[in-house]
């Protein structure tokens, strides 16, 4: 099997021992074991979305507190548990990321905001000192100038991300290296010839949904049920590693492409 893989005997026993589920070996349960398993071993940050602390902290932030006045808060109510104190940046971080894992504008353009806020705060602390110790009036105004520009950019930024989202844009990098990564998994080759190949791989992203578009060669002499169980597979595996992943899988035999693939193939 190692030899008509290409791969180490060790590689192929070691993937066996550890990805058998109720007495067998598939595919599609091997991806999602291994993907539990890299999930598991990665520790929880303290601000969590499943954790207490995060309910605390999101529940402020709905009451319009700013990071720095929920910190200070929890640390003075909670002078001995340390399980609730928590810094500002970890909160802005923790915003970050849910805006990411949920892909959600609306939070990272909060998050945005609030960090907008923060320097805007410096901004004006910063003026009133350099002015009192100098005495030059005119820094006040660069200072003020420096400030919008800041604004004015996070907004630029915002307002382009959004209109971004309104249109079909491809999956980020790190998405397309994932769907890559699974595909190659289930490619096959024999020598020279591949037995499975994908092509034609188009993804793009609305909104908050993903999709992905491909083709599936396989052996023209495959039984159709067999050629729709590997489909199953694929896309089991695909939607496991990239969670709300739509993928659409044309079936086609080795040696023949489809005619039509896409408005491009029009022009
Ligand atoms: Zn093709």
């Amino acid at each position: 099997m190692a030899q008509l893989l290409g791969r180490s005997p060790s590689t192929i026993s070691r993937e066996l021992r550890r990805n058998v589920c109720a007495g067998s070996y598939a595919s599609a349960p091997a991806q999602r074991m291994c993907h539990q398993r890299r999930l598991a071993s990665r520790p929880l940050p303290k601000l969590h979305s499943q954790g207490c602390l995060w309910f605390v902290v999101s529940t402020m932030l709905t009451w319009r507190w700013s990071p720095q006045q929920i910190a200070r808060t929890l640390r003075r109510m909670h002078p001995q548990d340390s399980s609730l104190h928590i810094s500002h940046e970890s909160i802005y971080t923790a915003m970050f990321r849910a805006a990411r894992v949920h892909r959600s504008i609306a939070l990272e353009a909060d998050a945005r905001h609030l960090v907008t806020d923060v320097w805007t705060s410096v901004g004006v602390v910063v003026g009133i000192a350099a002015v009192a110790l100098t005495g030059w009036l005119w820094l006040d105004a660069v200072v003020a100038i420096g400030v919008v520009l800041n604004i004015v950019r996070e907004g630029w930024h915002l307002i382009w991300r959004s209109s971004q989202g309104l249109m079909d844009e491809a999956v980020e990098p790190e998405v397309l290296a994932d769907i890559e990564r699974i595909l190659a998994g289930f490619a096959h080759r024999r020598g020279d010839v591949s037995i499975i190949r994908f092509d034609h791989i188009a993804t793009r992203r609305s909104g908050q949904r993903r999709f992905v578009d491909l083709h599936l060669h396989m052996p023209a002499s495959w039984t159709l049920g067999r050629a729709a169980a590997l489909r199953g597979d694929v896309e089991q595996a695909l939607m496991s590693a990239v969670p709300g992943l739509r993928a659409t899988i044309e079936l086609l035999p080795s040696d023949v492409e489809a005619h039509f693939n896409g408005p491009k193939d029009l022009i």
